[in-house]
Parts: C-alpha cells; structure tokens; sequence
C-alpha cells in the first residue's frame, strides 16, 4: 500500500432512482495503492456505487475526490481509471493484441510502440507471446479474463474498478485467477476496487474490504476485523456457515439460549443490549469428552458428515438447532452417524453481534 493518503475521498455520495435510494449515504477513503473490495448481496447497490466512482453515472448528491479534485462531473474516459466489467466487453472480432493495444491506438501511440507494451503487458498478465495474433473467440475464459486485465493495464489508470470480473467463471479457475490477480495487483503497485457478493472471494484477494447493505454501506476493516469482528447478524451470516445462536442476557450475566435450552457465558464486552446473537465460527467448535474441556457445552447427537477436501464438516442436532462443527481430516471425529456427542466452545471464540 501507499503512504497512507487517500487516493479517492467518497463523501456522503447518494444515488436515488424514483424512489430508491440504490447507494445511501456512503463516506469512505480509499488508501493509494490498497485492494478495497466492496461485498454485499444482488441489489445493495455495489454496481451502482462503482459506476460513480468510476464516471458511468452521476451522483444524486455528495462528492467524489480523486486526488484532491471534486469529478463528479468528469466523464468516464477522462479520468484516470478504468473498469474492468463481468462481461469483460472485449472486442469479439480483434485479435488479443488489437485489444490490448486499443486505449493506446486511441492516444496516437505509434504501432511499434504499441506492439512493444502489448507485449509486455501480455508477460505481466502470463498470456504467451504467439497469443498477440489470436482472435479473442479463440482463447478461453481465462484467458480473455487476462486479455481484458492487460487491456485495462494499457492505458496505466490510477486506480482500477472491477465489477465482479469472476462471477461467470468456474469455481476452480476463478480460485487460480483470483490469486493472480492478488499477484497483479502487488505487481502493479495500482490501486484495485473490487465488487463481489462473495465475501470469501473478499477476503482471498483484499487489503480492506467494505460491506454494502441495502445501500448502506455498513462496515469496512481488514479481512481479519471483519471475520473477527463481524458487526451484526447479517455480516456474520454472510461470511459463510456460522454458528449463531439467538441469546437474552440473564441477571447473572450469563446468556439464555432458548434454541439449546441452556445458559451459556459469552464475551464480557458484550456492548449495552440484552439480547443478540452468539457467533461461533465451526471451526473453533470442538467434540469434547468431558464437559469441563471448554467454556461452554452443548449436548447433541451427530446428524451427519460431509468431506470437505483437507477439513471433514459435522452437523449436530441439539435441541432445535443444527450446529456446524468442523475440523481438519487429521483432528476427524472417530465416531458414527446418531452418536451422542458433547460440542464445546470457548468464550474467547465466540462473538456478541446485534440483529
Ligand atoms: P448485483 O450484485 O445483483 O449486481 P448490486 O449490489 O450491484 O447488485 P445495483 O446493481 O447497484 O446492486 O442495484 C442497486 C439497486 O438499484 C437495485 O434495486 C437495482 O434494481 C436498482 N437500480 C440499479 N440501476 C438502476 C437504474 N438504472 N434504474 C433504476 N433502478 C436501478
């Protein structure tokens, strides 16, 4: 990352659409040189802000500052950034080159020139040399992934927006390609702004991340603050399978779970409302033998098991709910379906968040 200053100062920016408030109110700062992504579910209106942020719409009210000047009115192609959409929008009848080339045809770069940082740009995007002549229907969609990087890379933008660039492609090349680009982006030493609804692909790939909800963009932090500290119910949830119990704080302190009929301790710190919701993550729950071997206990009966690569995944029923619990293959459980079971967790792993 940069020196700490803020390369794009989002200020109170609001898009309205009749009635709909797509983006509310959303202030933030993207640091020079980080990888900000923005999460959030179909419809909270990631698309919308980065097309403000990138010129292809306008505000209904608030600033955009990029480098300490007010674009709200500079249109998309003079200014500094470039997007890099989903559908990647490459030119269908151009050779990987033609499109590579294409901002610098369009500045009058000479076509010697051109061909020499097509080249390059290709190397840094890892497409091979003989691709340069290739029709882009010709490559895959990897390959036109890298394609539409190096064409965005051409035209050496200050920060790059990516609009869900990996959403249409398969799991494990979307896996491969988001590492590269984490790759790219360190290369680069350019600022990246991401949109994606899957947090999980966030936090692979981001320096901060910043979670959107019903145009509210309602928290930022490092992957590692969002995952520890998520702020409510919704941003735990949608970090992927959780624990999260619904729980009423008791005189005593300790809090009433009516789901597992049981009183658990929880974080001390647990801010001023008496009711919320306890987060475990599965992997901190664990199969104990004795009660005493963790803070908290819950008994249960083993409902299934699922495989999952290097971690083996537990469903169990206790009282009416279904906990997650999950462990690396070497730490599997050595048991059988319907078992009873003791689940246990310590209060350290555990997280109060509001609704
Ligand atoms: P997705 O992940 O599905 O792309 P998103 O978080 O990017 O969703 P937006 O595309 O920003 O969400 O849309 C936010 C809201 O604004 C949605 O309710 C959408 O229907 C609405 N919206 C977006 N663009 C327009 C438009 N041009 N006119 C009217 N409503 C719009």
């Amino acid at each position: 990352m940069g020196d700490g200053a803020p390369i794009l100062e989002i200020k109170g920016i609001t898009k309205q659409f009749g009635k709909l408030l797509a983006v509310n109110n959303v202030s933030l700062d993207i640091v020079d040189g980080e990888f900000f992504t923005i999460v959030g579910p179909s419809g909270s209106g990631k698309t919308t802000l980065l097309r403000m942020l990138a010129g292809l719409e306008k505000p209904s009210g608030g600033d955009v500052v990029l480098r300490g000047n007010v674009v709200n009115d500079v249109p998309a192609n003079k200014r500094p950034t470039c997007m890099v959409f989903q559908s990647l929008a490459l030119f269908n009848h151009r050779t990987v080159g033609q499109n590579i080339e294409f901002s610098l045809k369009m500045r009058g770069v000479s076509r010697a020139e051109r061909k020499v940082r097509a080249m390059e740009l290709m190397k840094t995007v890892r497409l091979p040399e003989d691709y340069y002549a290739k029709g882009v229907t010709k490559c895959s969609g990897g390959e036109r992934q890298r394609v539409a990087l190096a064409r965005a890379l051409a035209s050496d933008p200050d920060i790059m927006f990516f609009d869900e660039p990996l959403s249409a492609i398969d799991y494990q090349l979307r896996k491969h390609l988001e590492v590269e680009l984490k790759d790219l982006h360190r290369e680069t030493g350019k600022t990246f702004m991401y949109i994606t609804h899957s947090l999980e692909e966030a936090m692979v790939m981001s320096d901060r991340i910043g979670i959107m909800q019903a145009g509210h963009l309602i928290q930022v932090g490092t992957p590692d603050e969002i995952y520890s500290r998520p702020l409510n119910k919704f941003v735990s949830e949608f970090m992927g399978e959780v624990n999260t119990l619904g729980v009423k704080r008791s005189a005593d302190g300790k809090f009433e779970c009516a789901e597992l009929s049981a009183q658990l301790a929880g974080p001390a710190q647990a801010g001023n409302s008496d009711t919320g919701y306890l987060v475990i993550r599965p992997e901190s729950m664990r199969f104990l033998s004795d009660p005493s071997e963790a803070d908290n206990h819950v008994k249960g009966s083993l409902f299934n098991e699922y495989a999952m690569g290097s971690r083996v995944q537990y469903h169990v029923r206790a009282g009416g709910y279904m906990l997650v619990v999950e462990k690396l293959r070497e730490q599997a459980y050595q048991g059988k379906i319907d078992d009873d079971v003791i689940i246990g967790w310590d209060v350290k792993d555990s997280v109060l968040v509001s609704d």
